[in-house]
């Protein structure tokens, strides 16, 4: 669905550096209206780091933004992923198709790519957790209809030619971007580092603003997958990141710390609800921890999220899950 605000955003182009171009891409979300591309010059062509999404229009948009720049899709040479969200892939076919490219991904691409191949057998598995974690039925079913009209996001689904893992290098004019696994606000999310420039490209891990979001449901613990990647990028000492939404930003330090300390805060928050004893189902925790309502519009994001922060405190046990229906969970 294209709100009358998105309908209005156009792609831009501007160039970063010399040999990186940042496309500016429009999105359908109130609250993340643009998403980033980069290109980076590589040889006769340009390595394409993520695609935007797929809507109506969209891939315009993403020719205009490189005509700014005066580049070309028939130009793109390799299309490298920092992970499987729609907003980062979903124009990955039609790009291919103009422009021949070779697509590198992490190999942990089924949180999109299952959902691809059934969309119905997701969104039921979707309707299950949310009346485990205490959704009343009538507002889940609600929540899953409307989603199901939306747009998914995503043409022609995700054909990977190459994994992209840790260690793997995308050659450039810049010289090598190297992928450094970085999971927890997706599982197949990879960083790049090009060391020359101690630049990095973080995707989703880290962003100009401090947004966290975790798939749930593929692998035993996100939050704790999202803080060790935090240390791993901690660790390249990295100058200047080139974020999946936003401006470049220099302050890296800083942007790694507030991300830590909003995923303690959120942790701290979660056990002083669980103080008084009483179990609580994750509806009833969340919006003591966000200090928020649960609404339509937000619900699916803060349950997913509450739902991780809890996993997190159960695998390092200070919280217990209680034998009742729908799920609650009391300190340990
Ligand atoms: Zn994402
Ligand atoms: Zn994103």
């Amino acid at each position: 669905m294209t709100s009358g605000r998105a309908a209005k955003e156009l792609g831009r182009g501007e160039r970063v550096i010399p040999g990186v171009w940042r496309l500016r891409l429009p999105l359908p979300w109130p609250g993340v209206p643009h998403g980033n591309a980069w290109a980076v010059a590589a040889g006769d062509g340009v390595v394409l780091f993520d695609t935007g999404m797929h809507q109506p229009g969209s891939l315009a948009h993403l020719e205009r933004a490189m005509d700014m720049v005066h580049l070309r899709l028939e130009l793109v040479r390799q299309v490298v992923l920092t992970h499987a969200h729609v907003d980062h892939c979903g124009q990955t076919t039609p790009i291919v198709l103009r422009s021949g490219a070779e697509v590198w991904c992490h190999p942990d691409h089924e949180h999109l790519t299952k959902w691809l191949a059934n969309p119905e057998g997701y969104w039921e598995r979707r309707v299950e957790i949310a009346l485990q974690s205490g959704v009343p039925e009538p507002v889940v079913r609600q929540a899953s209809d409307q989603v199901r009209t939306e747009d998914i996001g995503i043409a022609g689904g995700l054909q990977v030619d190459h994994d992209l893992v840790d260690g793997v290098e995308i050659a450039t004019d810049l010289g090598p971007f190297v992928a450094v696994e970085t999971p927890g606000h997706a599982p197949s999310h990879v960083s790049l580092f090009n060391a020359e420039r101690r630049m990095l490209i973080s995707g989703d891990h880290l962003l100009g603003r401090v947004s966290l979001f975790f798939d749930f449901g593929y692998t035993p613990d996100p939050v704790g997958e999202f803080l060790e990647s935090l240390n791993r990028v901690e660790d390249l000492d990295a100058r200047l990141v080139l974020s999946g939404h936003g401006r470049t930003f220099t302050d890296v330090e800083g942007h790694i710390r507030a991300n830590r300390e909003l995923v303690a805060d959120r942790l701290r928050a979660t056990e002083e609800a669980l103080a008084a004893g009483e179990p609580l189902t994750a509806v009833e925790i969340a919006p003591l921890v966000f200090g928020t309502e649960i609404t339509a519009e937000n619900g699916t994001w803060l349950l997913t999220e509450m739902l991780c922060f809890l996993r997190h405190l159960e695998v390092t046990g200070r919280v217990v899950k209680v034998d009742a229906e729908p799920d609650r969970f009391r300190l340990a």
